[in-house]
């Protein structure tokens, strides 16, 4: 089942206790609603995608996932993320790279002023239902 297409902005997040929880929580919630939405009674798999910009950290996800399911019908659901790669363009020379890999410059001329192109998602991709 793909594309939901559920964005989910959770970097306005107030200090870092807890701040995972509280987004995995509301993603079951989403995919609950979409799964008797369109009459699925089983989840397999439950795909993520969170981009290398994001406060959200993949392993705090997949740490509270376990207690997020508890007593949902995800609570054998498989938890799958994926990382989407970051990408920045120099507002000097339009030049677009992965800020993570140039140290927060422009590789072309240097410069530190750039947009954020990509990078800052978190998005449920697909359910894999049974
Ligand atoms: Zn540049």
């Amino acid at each position: 089942m793909e594309g939901i297409g559920q964005p989910f902005l959770g970097d306005h997040g107030r200090g870092r206790k807890m701040h995972e929880l509280g987004i995995v929580i509301k993603v079951v919630k989403t995919v609950e609603a979409f799964a008797k939405g369109n009459g699925v009674e089983k989840i397999d798999t439950l795909v993520l995608q969170i981009g290398a910009m994001s406060s959200i950290v993949p392993q705090y996800i997949q740490a509270c996932y376990p207690a997020a399911v508890e007593g949902t019908m995800l609570k054998d659901t498989k938890l799958k993320i994926e990382r989407l790669p970051g990408a920045g363009q120099c507002t000097q020379c339009d030049e677009t790279f992965n800020p993570l890999e140039s140290s927060n410059h422009c590789p072309r001329c240097g410069s530190r002023d750039w947009r954020l192109l990509r990078g800052k998602e978190f998005m449920i991709k697909e359910i894999v239902a049974y």
